[in-house]
């Protein structure tokens, strides 16, 4: 021991009570101590000695952190989820685990509604506040649970798509991070002929939500002038969706360009509150009506999907009537949405007899040049 002595301090601050009863010696020894925790002054409290390290050169030591554990894994619908108490929404307290077991109890309901069509994810491993990629292509080494489909785009090149045809691939997206689930407006039997067109009503910043409601009346009530029975559905964000369930008669091209002259026509008979462009210097004070949702490609949120947005809201259909009384389009959390799927779905009351017919487009030409 003797020749370890040495007689000045070999650390840059020593607390003083220390100092005074400190005999130093050479840091080159490495030895191994258990403790319970470090104080705020950083030194150890309840060390006990575990033997000397010989195998660890003392230059390679660093202070070990205590490992975050963030669970043992769980299997939900038959997926390993790792890290299931890792927090998702710091906010909501809502973990991975959360996640994973509120889209096993709304998959069902889900696959009715996204099931076979081509599906992107958002996805947020860290989390909400960490970084989030939106993802449409199913990519190298991509997980068993999440189908694929080959889809041509319109640059000629041919990509994966993800497809969820099962209850378990929802559980198999939470495991990758997944956070929000958006689809096409087709399903893969039939992809070139949408089952679903969608005003996405998205309000200027100080806009209340009280305008949003009214412009999705304002919608519904033309639809309806014109033939169509449609359907809304809160985002969970700042939004209202109008939707309207088709009968697969129309192929894409139809289908955008019926979607833009709505919106447009819209636009164009209250310019003050409406507008139908995406140019956001245009938009002032305005409601967008942004009817590109339903171009072959573009996807819109799903029903039921959770957001990941500040508490954990969910995306959910309502009726006309609930939407009246609601205060908000964020104001269902996942318990909320939980409870709605006892009862039916508003969006699966409405009978898909109804297509883009000739009636329906002269009625609205007719609407136009009246
Ligand atoms: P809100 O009511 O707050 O507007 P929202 O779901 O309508 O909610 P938007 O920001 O209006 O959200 O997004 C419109 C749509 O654009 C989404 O539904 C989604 O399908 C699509 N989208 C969102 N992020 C991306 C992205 N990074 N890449 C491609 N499409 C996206
Ligand atoms: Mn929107």
């Amino acid at each position: 021991m003797r020749k370890r002595q040495r007689q000045t301090s070999p650390f840059s601050e020593v607390p003083g009570d220390v100092a005074r009863s400190a005999r130093w010696v050479r840091p080159d020894l490495v030895v191994e101590v258990e403790y319970a925790e470090l104080t705020d002054q950083g030194s150890i409290r309840h060390g006990v000695f575990q033997g000397v390290r010989e195998d660890k050169e003392a230059t390679v030591v660093k202070l070990e952190k205590p490992e975050k554990s963030s669970g043992e894994a769980i299997t939900v619908l038959g997926v390993r989820i790792s890290s299931p108490d890792r927090v998702v929404f710091p906010d909501a307290g809502c973990t991975k685990g959360d996640v994973a077991g509120y889209y096993a109890q709304a998959s069902e309901r889900m696959l009715e509604h996204s099931g076979d069509r081509p599906v992107s994810l958002l996805r947020c491993p860290d989390g909400r506040d960490g970084d989030c990629f939106f993802q449409k292509h199913a990519g190298k080494g991509f997980p068993g649970g999440i189908g694929t489909v080959d889809i041509k785009e319109s640059s000629g090149k041919t990509e994966p798509y993800m497809v969820i045809s099962e209850a378990a691939s929802f559980a198999a997206a939470a495991q990758m991070g997944t956070i929000e689930f958006h689809i096409w407006g087709s399903r893969t039997d039939i992809l070139e002929k949408p089952d679903r067109l969608v005003f996405d009503l998205d309000p200027d910043e100080g806009l209340s939500f009280s305008d949003v409601k009214k412009a999705a009346k304002d919608v519904r009530e033309l639809l309806a002038e014109i033939g169509l029975e449609s359907v809304p559905m809160v985002t969970g964000g700042k939004g209202v969706h109008v939707v309207v369930p088709l009968r697969r008669t129309a192929e894409w091209e139809t289908v955008t360009f019926f979607a833009r002259t709505v919106a447009s026509f819209m636009a164009q008979r209250n310019p003050d509150r409406y507008v139908a462009t995406m140019s956001k210097a245009k938009r002032k004070g305005k409601i967008f009506i942004d009817w590109l949702r339903n171009d072959r490609g573009s996807t819109a949120v799903a029903p039921y999907s959770i957001r990941a947005r500040k508490g954990a809201p969910v995306a959910v259909p309502v009726t006309w009537q609930e939407l009246s009384r609601l205060r908000s389009a964020n104001s269902f959390d996942i318990g909320k949405a939980l409870k709605r799927l006892d009862k039916p779905c508003p969006l699966q009351s409405v009978e898909t007899k109804q297509s883009i017919s000739q009636a329906v487009v002269e009625a609205l030409e007719a609407q136009i040049s009246a």
